[in-house]
């Protein structure tokens, strides 16, 4: 995911960068206030179904020699370990990461163990999963996303191909969007070479698709940190604006650029 906002970790100032373990934070978000982020991707591998050119997290890779997808018990375990030493607890635990977190081949094994600690260490604080929603549709994959506190899932205007690099089915993905609860849309504006999100052709298919969407909320922005491929471009604020004004004209939900 394009993880947590907009303060890189120490030492990650330049260049993309990778998490180094499970837990990551706290940091301050620009979307979410004081998160902890949970990575679930082995070590040194940056691993999801999407590969979009302007991920902070660099291109995809293979799954590193000898790195293992960590268990449901080692996660659980670092989290409680983790929040039992913080003098205040976050806003947020936060599924992120060097990569897609539904690809845990026990993605729900994990998901019910992070909030059986979160409910007996720190029950005020919610769980968000950042997911392209790529398998959503899968039964288990939703029930899981369903059973935590807030879905941030992604929408980005401009040609599929390009702007996330896969070709994927837009329309099948929102169908899969809508069997989950309460999602917000995170909507990622750039341009890169041969397209831009914020073209009239991409905003306007982006704006059909969260009208049929109906989304609790939608977050707008642009990159904020450097891309895989240094040839993809943020967008400017004033650009954003109006994006985001046009969608408070087909969804109902809250609309705000970051
Ligand atoms: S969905 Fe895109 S931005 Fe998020 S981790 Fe995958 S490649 Fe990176």
């Amino acid at each position: 995911m394009d993880r947590l906002g907009s303060l890189p970790p120490p030492g990650k100032l330049e260049g993309t960068f990778l998490w180094d373990g499970i837990i990551n934070g706290p940091v301050r978000s620009r979307r979410l206030g004081v998160s902890l982020g949970l990575n679930l991707t082995p070590l040194h591998s940056k691993l999801c179904t999407f590969d979009c050119p302007y991920c902070e997290c660099g291109f995809d890779t293979p799954k590193a020699p000898h790195s293992r997808w960590p268990s449901p018990d080692l996660v659980a375990d670092a989290l409680r370990k983790t929040l039992e030493q913080m003098s205040e607890p976050p806003n947020w635990v936060t599924f992120a990461g060097n990569g897609e977190p539904t690809m845990h081949p026990r993605f729900s094994v994990v998901v019910q163990r992070v909030v059986e600690v979160r409910d007996r260490i720190a029950p005020g604080v919610k769980v968000v999963v950042m997911s392209n929603g790529l398998s959503a549709g899968r039964p288990a994959v939703r029930e899981s996303l369903n059973r935590v506190d807030e879905r941030l899932m992604k929408l980005d205007p401009g040609p599929v191909h390009l702007v996330n690099g896969v070709a994927y089915d837009r329309s099948r993905l929102v169908e899969d969007l809508r069997g989950l609860v309460d999602v917000t849309v995170q909507a990622l504006v750039v341009e890169g070479p041969g397209y831009s999100g914020a073209s009239e052709q991409a905003v306007e298919e982006w704006l059909a698709a969260l009208a049929r969407l109906q989304p609790k909320a939608v977050q707008v922005y642009s990159i904020a940190r450097p891309p895989a491929d240094a040839r993809v471009k943020p967008v400017a604020r004033a650009r954003l604006e109006a994006i985001a004004a046009r969608a408070r004209r087909v969804v109902t939900g809250k609309v705000e650029v970051f």
